[in-house]
């Protein structure tokens, strides 16, 4: 197996283990040359999986567009690339893993919002505003006021809140952040 990062060719499974629902055998290897470590899939059923756009066209499934539409939604927020890769890498293992050979845009994107929820507040209304078409400032709002309640509601049960409810107010209307999987 090919190594992703150096290109080399040699590599010794580190972990073999079969996912929940036995569709598919998971590998964990190691690089021999780098010693760096990834995951090889084999599916029993070859079948790619396909996303079903908004307007019912299907598309390949890339990961790549998950973790553009994230970089987008986090540019200037303190999140580093790592916690997006590792996002990106749950969300790709769930899909891949799971007996659905198609999965909605929709699909993915609640996956991704629940994920940046937790991450940062911003960037969660970011992405939601891009990803639910926010056509209005009220819609706008909402989105926002549900984030302020979150926190609010955080605080109020003595828990640390990250002081989200100033930030979300700065943002503007419109979402700069490119929808993931159109
Ligand atoms: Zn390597």
């Amino acid at each position: 197996m090919r190594c992703p990062f150096c290109k080399d060719n040699n590599d010794k499974v580190i972990d073999s283990r079969e996912s929940t629902d036995a569709f598919v055998i998971r590998r964990r290897r190691e690089c021999l040359a780098c010693g760096r470590r990834f995951t090889t899939r084999e599916r029993i059923d070859e079948t790619p999986l396909r996303v079903i756009k908004r307007d019912e066209a299907r598309e390949e499934f890339d990961r790549r567009k998950i973790l553009s539409g994230m970089i987008t939604a986090c540019q200037k927020r303190a999140v580093s690339m790592q916690d997006l890769e590792e996002i990106t890498q749950r969300i790709e293992e769930k899909l891949l893993d799971g007996p659905e050979r198609e999965v909605t845009s929709r699909t993915i994107g609640s996956m991704v919002m629940k994920e940046l929820k937790k991450l940062d507040k911003v960037a969660y209304v970011r992405f939601a505003s891009v990803y639910k078409n926010f056509e209005s400032p009220e819609d706008f709002a909402e989105i926002a006021g549900e984030v302020i309640a979150d926190a609010k509601e955080k605080s109020a049960k003595g828990k640390k809140a990250a002081k989200p409810a100033e930030d979300v107010r700065k943002l503007p209307p419109s979402g700069a952040a490119e929808s993931p999987a159109k």
